[in-house]
């Protein structure tokens, strides 16, 4: 069977314990499948991430023993692409601008008397009461206001049907409700997500997707907290026709105050441990895994 599978960091910040414990979990079952580990470096956001981070990271990921495979890819070389695969939902009609401010978004949410309230990811925003007019879109655009894009899950649930075209994703671990197995999707939990911001001209779940895609990954290994965006990936694969892998998410570590691992906290950060002196083994030892 091929495995291909990823680590995915952010370079906004150094890695933790948590970070190692996905890391160690993804390239373990890459090796032990006789499979591939690919490191990708999502960096779109061109104002917090740097670069002095991700030669860090990769250079905590070479000390924790960690090799990969092929080239490292940078999602800020892949502009263009994510540009094309919007144009395509553009063209689709699955999308739409948004000019509003999260302020504007989230008085809208309030006045709206039955408005989905807090998703698993946050705030839900399930669209606009009325659409924008062309007139205003056209004024608004000729002014130079920016805008986003974002998913219209009410095009989608036309063109795919109510109950998403019984999409499921395959989940090999386990949900933070226990979820495991087949999984029929609910985009509604999220809502009509941003799939281009307004500062980047894209987003996390656009290039992810694309990216899984085009690295021929199919094992997605990551933590918990992203368990309930995959409900919104899978759809976007299949309005992409791109090939589909299965997920496999893993519990999240948390510290002595049983919160989880935050980049801020700079005590459990691979950086600092390594500066303290601790070695790879007891790394591994605190994150619950042996040599
Ligand atoms: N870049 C994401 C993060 O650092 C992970 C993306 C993923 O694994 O899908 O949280």
């Amino acid at each position: 069977m091929v495995f291909v599978t990823r680590f995915a960091p952010s370079p906004t910040g150094l890695l933790h314990l948590g970070h190692a414990f996905s890391a160690m979990t993804a390239w373990r079952a890459a090796r032990e499948a006789g499979g591939q580990f690919l490191v990708r470096i999502e960096d779109i956001d061109r104002t917090r991430c740097k670069p002095e981070f991700e030669a860090a990271i990769l250079d905590d990921l070479a000390w924790l023993g960690l090799d990969w495979d092929g080239e490292v890819r940078r999602q800020s070389d892949h502009f263009a692409e994510y540009d094309a695969v919007l144009k395509r939902l553009r063209d689709d009609g699955l999308v739409y601008r948004c000019f509003k401010t999260r302020r504007e978004i989230m008085e809208e949410i309030e006045r709206a008397p039955h408005h989905p309230g807090e998703g698993p990811d946050g705030i839900i925003y399930a669209g606009p009461d009325e659409p924008l007019g062309s007139q205003e879109e056209t004024r608004r655009l000729s002014a130079g206001e920016p805008y986003a894009w974002r998913l219209s899950l009410s095009a989608c649930r036309l063109k795919f049907g109510a109950a998403w075209g019984g999409l499921h994703f395959t989940e090999t671990g386990e949900g933070p409700g226990g979820e495991t197995g087949e999984v029929a999707i609910r985009p509604e939990l999220l809502g009509d997500v941003i799939l281009a911001r307004k500062d980047v001209g894209t987003s996390y779940h656009l290039a992810v997707t694309h990216d899984d895609a085009m690295q021929g990954v199919t094992h997605v290994i990551r933590g918990q907290d992203l368990f309930h965006v995959t409900h919104l990936h899978r759809l976007l694969q299949h309005m992409l026709g791109l090939a589909v892998p299965v997920w496999r998410h893993h519990r999240l570590l948390t510290g002595a105050d049983g919160k989880r691992f935050a980049k801020r906290d700079r005590s459990v950060t691979l950086r600092q441990l390594r500066d303290e002196g601790v070695s790879r083994k007891e790394v591994l030892t605190r994150i619950g895994l042996r040599d």
